[in-house]
């Protein structure tokens, strides 16, 4: 049996980047970066002012205060987008708005609420040190300096940034189709009639919400009964797509023909068994066309928990992203938690922020069927293998679920 950490390790180094395709920066958001980018200009292109106020010489205002203001006289008004005309010299000011180049002369701006004027004299009420409220040429973008890597995320910041280098085009990293399957002959399709013998299938659209939001393209193929002719074709189907995700049928359970099917279709199965808890019978395998197979819990929650844990940071390996791994945080524990030996365990928590700490609780009952206790949660609190029992006040690490933040190292790490 894999430990939580080996298994992502085998299971990361079968996953290939799905390679790459050019988009339009309006549909770049929440895609990953496959390409490096660089500054083709300094910005701000001068030294500009930070501030609507007085570009002034700081030596003509170093005594200047409320009862003794210094009194300048006004000599140009420079908008952002303009030139200044002239320099400044000693005894003048020039008007100036926020972006404007600061002129010849001039070392300092003066904000407008430190200053009173009659439009041809400015009285300043305050000394400004060089350098204040200028900003520097180039402190934003430096030409030819590299201001985006491959593999980051394009998030507001960075879709700006390629806006501010001109660059309408992208090259980001090719979404994944991936086609999930469910199996089982209990499992009821959101179209049928209620049935209260039979168990509706939430897996297949908590795994399409998951995959969408990893940045991948779910296909819901639907459910595969129980019969090993039909759990073939419908596998074969999948195996059409990127990657697969199929869940139920991986237990020892009398009708649990995914495993064998798996096998007859030629996947290599890496392995079977993971020590996670929930979620232990999960199977990662490849197909001899290179397509990766996880084959997750049937129990909602397993299959949940082992989508964040393992499929997520393949996922992000296949867009090409540099950090695969949900971001983990360390928590305070807020109530005693006892667990098993032998198994990572991974708990639905809400996490709190008090003054000096972020508490986790636990959202209720653990159990692998209670979806319900999932909805609301923040994170997964990781019980590791050995421990038996948190205390309250114990510290611990969470990683964060619904939350589109990533990092380069694994959440978990064998000692
Ligand atoms: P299995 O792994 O097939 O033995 O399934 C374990 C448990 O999860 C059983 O109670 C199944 O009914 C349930 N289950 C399996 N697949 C799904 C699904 N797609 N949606 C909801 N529950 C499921
Ligand atoms: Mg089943």
């Amino acid at each position: 049996m894999k430990t939580v950490s080996e298994a992502i390790k085998v299971i990361l180094e079968h996953i290939e980047p799905c390679g790459s395709e050019e988009v339009s920066i309006f549909d770049s958001t929440g895609r990953v970066l496959a390409e490096d980018v660089y500054s083709n200009r300094d910005h701000p292109p001068y030294d500009v002012s930070a501030m609507d106020g007085y570009a002034v010489r700081s030596e003509d205002i170093g005594t200047a205060s409320r009862e003794n203001p210094a009194v300048l006289t006004i000599v140009d008004d420079i908008k952002a987008g303009s030139m200044p005309k002239r320099a400044v010299e000693g005894g003048q000011a020039v008007r100036i708005m926020t972006g404007a180049p600061v002129p010849q002369g001039a070392d300092t701006v003066v904000r407008v609420e430190d200053t009173d004027t009659d439009g041809t004299v400015v009285k300043i009420f305050t000394p400004a040190p060089a350098g204040t409220d200028i900003r520097r040429k180039g402190e934003n973008l430096r030409e030819g300096e590299q201001v985006l890597h491959a593999g980051m995320d394009l998030k507001p910041a960075e879709v700006g940034i390629l806006a501010m280098v001109k660059k309408s085009k992208v090259r980001v990293g090719r979404r994944p189709s991936v086609a999930v399957l469910s199996t089982g002959d209990e499992l009821e399709g959101l179209e049928e009639e209620f049935d209260p013998l039979k168990i509706p299938d939430a897996n297949s659209y908590t795994l399409m919400a998951q995959l969408t939001l990893t940045g991948a393209l779910p296909q819901v193929l639907g459910i595969a009964r129980d019969k090993k002719e039909e759990l073939r074709k419908r596998l074969l189907e999948a195996l059409r797509y990127d990657a697969v995700v199929v869940s139920g049928g991986v237990s020892v359970g009398h009708h649990d023909f995914v495993r064998e099917t798996i096998k007859e279709l030629g996947i290599d199965m890496k392995f079977w068994r993971v020590a996670i808890r929930p979620g232990h019978p999960f199977a990662f395998g490849v197909s001899e066309s290179g397509i990766p197979l996880f084959a997750l819990p049937g129990n909602p929650v397993s299959a949940l928990v082992c989508f964040e844990v393992f499929v997520v940071p393949a996922i992000r390996k296949m867009l090409g992203a540099k950090r695969l791994f949900r971001r983990a945080i360390r928590v305070t524990v807020g109530g005693v938690i006892k667990d098993k030996r032998g198994r990572t365990n991974f708990m639905r928590v809400r996490l709190e922020n008090t003054a000096d700490t972020t508490v986790a609780r636990l959202t209720g009952r653990q159990g692998s069927g209670i979806l319900m206790n999932v909805v609301g949660a923040d994170g997964l609190l990781i019980v590791p293998e050995e421990c038996t029992i948190l205390e309250e006040g114990d510290t611990a690490v969470c990683q964060l679920i619904g939350v589109q933040s990533f990092q380069e190292r694994p959440p978990v790490s064998d000692a």
